[in-house]
C-alpha cells in the first residue's frame, strides 16, 4: 500500500442551496474517510447565512469552512469565485453541481478531471500521477486511469452515497477550525435571460423494458425514428435507438442501447434498421427472443437474430402501427 503524500490535502465542493446536499456531502464524507483523504477546505454554497448552523451539521468536518451566499446555483458565478482556490487535490459530489464544476474548474485550472470515479490512490512517489478508477461501457469495464497535471478534480460516482453500515459519526471539527462568509453578486447575472431546470433521464427504463424496440440509422431521419417510438407506444414497449441515431441528435442519448447505453434483456427485442455493431449487439444480446428488420440480407445483424425481415424499415413499421392501430378499433 503506497504512503499516503501529505500535501495532499482535498478542497471539496457543496452545494448548500440544493435540497440534495445530505445525499452529497454524504458520498463526499464517505469518500474521504474510505480513502483517508485528508480535507483542508470545506466550500459550500448557502442561499443565506443563517441557515449556516445547520449546513454545518451536514458538511465534512474541516478545519477551514467557505460559505459562499449565492441566491441559486448559477454556474458563471459560482466558477468565477471558485477558481480563485486551485487545490492541488479538489472533490465534487456525484450530481450535476459536482460534474459541471468538475470539469469547468479544472479547465480553468488546466488541471485534470475525472467524473464517475469509484476508486482513488494518492502518487506513490512524489511528482508522480495519481490513480483513479470508474466503471466505462455501461458497467461492463472498471478501468484505471492515471491523472495528469494537477489541480486533480475528482467527481464522484454516485455509489458513494448512502450510509455505510457501522459508519463512525463525524468526528467534531478541529477546535481552532475557522469559517469565512463571502456573498457573490444577487439576482442572475445580466448574460442570463432565462432559466429552465430539466430533469435528468437516465436508461434505466430501457434495462428494465420487457419488450424493447431498437431504431437504427436504416429509419433515416427523425420522422422514421419517430415511427418507431410511435410504433412501441403502441405495443407497450420500450424503444431505444443505436448510438449514431442520438449523435445524429434523433434522439435523447438516453436511449442509446449498447456498450455505451442501456442494457437490455427483455422477452423480446426488434432491431429495426441496425447494421448489428457488436458495441450494439451487447446491449440486446440478453433478449430472450431478437428480431431484425434489414434491407440488406448480408447486414451482419441478419446472422446474430432469432427473425431476420428483409425489407424497409419505414413500410413495415408503418404498416405495423396501421395493424395495431386496426385491431384497437
Ligand atoms: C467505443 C464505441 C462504443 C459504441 N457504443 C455503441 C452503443 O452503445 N450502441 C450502438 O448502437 N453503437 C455503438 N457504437 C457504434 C457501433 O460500432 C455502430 O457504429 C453502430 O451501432 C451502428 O449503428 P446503426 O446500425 O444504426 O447504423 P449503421 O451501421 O449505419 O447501419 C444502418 C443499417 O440500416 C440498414 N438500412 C438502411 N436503410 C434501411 C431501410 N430503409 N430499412 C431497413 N434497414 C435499412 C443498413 O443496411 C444498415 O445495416 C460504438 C462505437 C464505439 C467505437
Amino acid at each position: 500500500m503506497p504512503e499516503k503524500l501529505p500535501e495532499n490535502p482535498a478542497v471539496v465542493f457543496l452545494d448548500g442551496t440544493s435540497g440534495h446536499l445530505p445525499t452529497a456531502a454524504g458520498a463526499v464524507k464517505n469518500f474521504l474517510r474510505e480513502k483517508s483523504v485528508p480535507i483542508d477546505l470545506c466550500v459550500t454554497l448557502t442561499r443565506e447565512f443563517g441557515e449556516v448552523d445547520n449546513l454545518r451539521r451536514i458538511v465534512p468536518p474541516a478545519p477551514r469552512r467557505h460559505w459562499v451566499r449565492a441566491d441559486c446555483y448559477q454556474p458563471e458565478t459560482v466558477l468565477a469565485h471558485a477558481a480563485k482556490y486551485r487545490p492541488r487535490l479538489a472533490v465534487f459530489p456525484p450530481g450535476v453541481f459536482g460534474s459541471e464544476m468538475c470539469g469547468r474548474l479544472s479547465a480553468r485550472w488546466r488541471g485534470s478531471a475525472m467524473l464517475g470515479v469509484t476508486d482513488f490512490d494518492f502518487p506513490r512517489e512524489a511528482g508522480g500521477p495519481p490513480s483513479v478508477k470508474k466503471w466505462v461501457y455501461s458497467q461492463n469495464l472498471l478501468a484505471e486511469f492515471s491523472l495528469g497535471e494537477p489541480p486533480w478534480c475528482l467527481g464522484l460516482a454516485k455509489s458513494w452515497a448512502g450510509t455505510p453500515k457501522n459508519a463512525p459519526p463525524d468526528p467534531p471539527p478541529p477546535p481552532d477550525s475557522r469559517d469565512d462568509f463571502f456573498s457573490l453578486p444577487p439576482g442572475k447575472p445580466a448574460h442570463l435571460e432565462n432559466r429552465v431546470e430539466l430533469a435528468v433521464k437516465d436508461s434505466g427504463e430501457l434495462a428494465e423494458a420487457r419488450r424493447l424496440l431498437v431504431a437504427g440509422l436504416g429509419l433515416g431521419d427523425a420522422a422514421g425514428v419517430a415511427l418507431a417510438g410511435a410504433c412501441a407506444r403502441l405495443m407497450e414497449a420500450g424503444w431505444g435507438v443505436t448510438r449514431p441515431v442520438a449523435m445524429n441528435a434523433l434522439a435523447d442519448p438516453a436511449k442509446i442501447v449498447g456498450v455505451s447505453g442501456a442494457t437490455a434483456s427483455p422477452d423480446w427485442a426488434l432491431a429495426l434498421g441496425a447494421s448489428g455493431a457488436a458495441a450494439f449487439l451487447a446491449g440486446v444480446e440478453g433478449a430472450g427472443y431478437l428480431a431484425a428488420v434489414n434491407s440488406d440480407p448480408e447486414a451482419p445483424i441478419m446472422d446474430k437474430c432469432d427473425l431476420a425481415v428483409v425489407g424497409d424499415a419505414r413500410e413495415i413499421l408503418a404498416e405495423m402501427i396501421a395493424l395495431l392501430k386496426s385491431g384497437r378499433e
